[in-house]
């Protein structure tokens, strides 16, 4: 079972920041902090049940309910997607096993426009609160350039840079093995220096890919550009 905190609150483009801290089944092994529903699963999914399986505890900080991505006809309005996406999220969690999960409401598709300071501070506040191990996020060039996956970067790194040195955890960004063709993005790519086979827990990652329904499109976009990755979860280690 998740433990989450906000769900019950209106969607609003604010900040949902738990009131009292939770009582925490230990440190994490591993934290992501992403910004929307289903940035958990298509590349670190398998290492998460992985983990699960040994026995830690994982997390995950999500800060958008998606509300902006496409609804596919299964949602009338951004509401009802957002709703709906955070109900998908819940689903797979489920099936990953995740324990810790934080999910906030700032505005899908508009971090960058947001005050910067608060995004920073709740990545802060995970890391502080749940000292993970390792911290795992988007890469400076946000993987596909999606501009809340660059500026969730910025705000984890901003994070993680405050932190003295010796309470920082590990931190790992997805890292896809081979680099971009945008220019761009190319610029900012950085290779993967981790790889984790976790082929032998596919049919669950699957299946809980398969939990965000309203985001087909992505999946079976991330399965042409990257199916290497379902089976082997690439990252780069700062
Ligand atoms: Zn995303």
């Amino acid at each position: 079972m998740a433990i989450s905190f906000g769900r019950s609150h209106p969607y609003r483009a604010a900040i949902l920041t738990p009131m009292t801290a939770p009582t925490l089944p230990g440190p994490l092994k591993l934290l992501l902090i992403v910004p929307h529903p289903d940035d958990e699963a298509y590349g670190a999914a398998g290492t998460l049940m992985e983990y699960v399986e040994a026995g830690h505890t994982v997390g995950l900080v999500t800060l958008t309910r998606g509300e902006a991505g496409r609804s596919l006809g299964l949602a009338d309005g951004t509401q009802a997607l957002a709703e709906l996406r955070t109900a998908e999220l819940a689903a797979c969690l489920e099936v990953i096993g995740v324990q810790v999960h934080e999910h906030h409401s700032f505005p899908d598709k508009y971090l960058i426009d947001q005050p910067f300071e608060p995004l920073v501070e709740v990545a802060r506040s995970a890391m502080l609160r749940h000292r993970p191990e390792t911290v795992l996020t988007f890469p400076p060039n946000g993987s596909n350039g999606h501009p809340d996956h660059v500026t969730t970067h910025r705000a984890v790194k901003a994070a993680w840079d405050s932190l003295p040195e010796a309470e920082r955890p590990a931190l790992w960004y997805y890292a896809g093995p081979t680099p971009p063709e945008q220019p761009e993005l190319q610029a900012s790519y950085l290779p993967p220096n981790v790889e984790r086979d976790v082929s032998g827990f596919i049919a669950r990652k699957l299946t809980a890919i398969a939990c965000h329904r309203t985001q087909a499109l992505s999946t079976v976009d991330f399965i042409r550009r990257f199916a290497d990755r379902m089976v082997n979860e690439t990252f780069h280690e700062v």
